[in-house]
C-alpha cells in the first residue's frame, strides 16, 4: 500500500461518516474553512514520540484517542469548541491493523467533539504522531493564562495524579505494586484522557484564567502565575485524592498530585463571587471541581496544611516546602 492509497483507506472518509465542516476538506493542496461570524480561531499544535510521550505498550485505538485528545484539552484550557485538525502522521512502516485501529481511537473521539480531519501529511520514519487543532470561541471570550488576580479562587477539575500512579506502575517502582483492577483504571486515565472540552466552554465568563495540565499541577500553574504575575497559596488538604490513589502513602499522593503530568484535567481562577456558578456547572457536567486555593498579590507559590475555609491567618505555620519540579523534556524528568 502506498502513501496516497493509505490517506484515501485510513483517513479519507466519504460524505456522511463524521463531521464534514470545512468548505474544502482533507485531499485538495489546502484545507479551506469558514469562521463564522463573530467567532474567533484558537489554533495549537501538539506532537507524540513514542518512548518520550507514549509507551510500545499502548494499543492503537488508545493512542489514536491520545493524541486527539491532548490537544482538545489546549481547546478546553482557552474555552473552545473543537471545529478541525490536521494529523502529521510519521510511521516506520505500512501495518494496516495498526493503523485500522489508530484511525478507530481517533475518529470516534473526533466524531464525539464533531470535529472534522481536514488534511494532513504522511512520511516514513520513527513513529510520531502530530495534530494542529482548530476551535472556535467568541470574539475576546478565549480563557487565557494571564487573567488572574488577587483573592481569585484557584480550582482543579477531576482527580489528577492517576496517569502518574499507572506511569510508576509501567516502571515498576510501586511497593506493593497495584491490585488489577487499580492497574486498569490507573492505565485508563494514561492511555485514554478525557478532555475537559464542556467544562472550558462553560468557563467562559466564569474563569478569570485556565490552562489544561500536561506537565503536572504545580508546574502548570507556575505558567498562569507568571503570565499573571501573582502568586498562590494552595491547601494541600483540599486536594482531590483518587480512591485509586488514596491507598499509596501520603508522599506518593503529593508527587502524582502536584507534579504526575499527562492528566489533561483543567486549572483554573475565578472569583470568589462566582463559587456557586463553579459548583452548577460541575453538577451539571457530573465532574468534581475542587476549591483548592487562592490566588495572592505576593508572587511565588506556597504550600500549606490545614482547612481551607476560614483562610488561616497566617498559613506560612504549617508551611510545607516546595519540593515538585514540573516536567521538562530537555532537563529530563524530575
Ligand atoms: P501536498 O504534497 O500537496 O502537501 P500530500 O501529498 O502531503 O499533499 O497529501 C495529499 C493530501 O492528503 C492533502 O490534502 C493532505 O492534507 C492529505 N493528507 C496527507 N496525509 C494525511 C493524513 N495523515 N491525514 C489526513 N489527510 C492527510
Ligand atoms: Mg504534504
Amino acid at each position: 500500500m502506498g502513501e496516497f492509497d493509505l490517506i484515501d483507506t485510513f483517513f479519507r472518509r466519504p460524505p456522511g461518516v463524521g463531521p464534514h465542516r470545512s468548505v474544502v476538506g482533507n485531499g485538495d493542496d489546502c484545507a479551506v474553512i469558514q469562521a463564522a461570524e463573530g467567532m474567533q480561531l484558537a489554533i495549537s499544535t501538539d506532537t507524540m514520540v513514542e518512548g518520550r510521550h507514549f509507551l510500545s505498550t499502548v494499543s492503537p485505538a488508545r493512542l489514536g484517542h491520545k493524541a486527539l485528545a491532548v490537544n482538545l484539552s489546549d481547546l478546553a484550557a482557552c474555552g473552545a469548541e473543537p471545529l478541525a485538525f490536521t494529523l502529521a502522521l510519521t510511521l516506520p512502516r505500512v501495518d494496516e491493523a495498526w493503523l485500522t485501529g489508530f484511525a478507530k481511537g481517533l475518529f470516534d473521539l473526533a466524531d464525539e467533539h464533531n470535529c472534522e480531519l481536514i488534511g494532513g501529511d504522511t512520511t516514513a520514519g520513527p513513529l510520531a504522531i502530530g495534530i494542529t487543532v482548530m476551535g472556535e470561541v467568541p470574539a475576546g471570550q478565549a480563557l487565557l493564562r494571564s487573567g488572574a488576580r488577587a483573592d481569585d479562587d484557584i480550582w482543579v477539575s477531576g482527580f489528577p495524579g492517576l496517569a502518574r500512579l499507572a506511569l510508576e506502575a509501567f516502571r515498576g517502582t510501586l511497593h506493593p505494586t497495584l491490585r488489577a483492577e487499580a492497574f486498569e483504571v490507573t492505565r485508563l486515565a494514561m492511555e485514554r484522557p478525557d478532555p475537559r472540552v464542556a467544562l472550558g466552554v462553560g468557563l467562559r465568563g466564569v474563569a478569570s484564567a485556565a490552562i489544561d495540565v500536561s506537565d503536572g499541577l504545580l508546574g502548570d500553574l507556575g505558567h498562569v502565575l507568571r503570565r499573571s504575575h501573582v502568586g498562590a497559596s494552595l491547601c494541600l488538604d483540599a486536594l482531590p485524592v483518587s480512591p485509586w490513589l488514596a491507598e499509596r502513602t501520603e508522599e506518593v499522593q503529593l508527587d502524582c498530585i502536584l507534579a504526575g503530568g499527562d492528566d489533561y484535567e483543567l486549572v483554573f481562577t475565578a472569583p470568589p463571587a462566582q463559587r456557586a456558578r463553579v459548583l452548577a456547572l460541575g453538577a451539571s457536567l457530573g465532574l468534581v471541581l475542587s476549591r483548592i486555593g487562592r490566588i495572592e498579590a505576593e508572587p511565588g507559590l506556597r504550600l500549606w496544611h490545614g482547612e481551607l475555609d476560614p483562610w488561616p491567618e497566617d498559613p506560612a505555620r504549617q508551611a510545607v516546602p516546595n519540593r515538585w519540579t514540573s516536567f521538562d523534556h530537555f532537563r529530563g524528568a524530575p
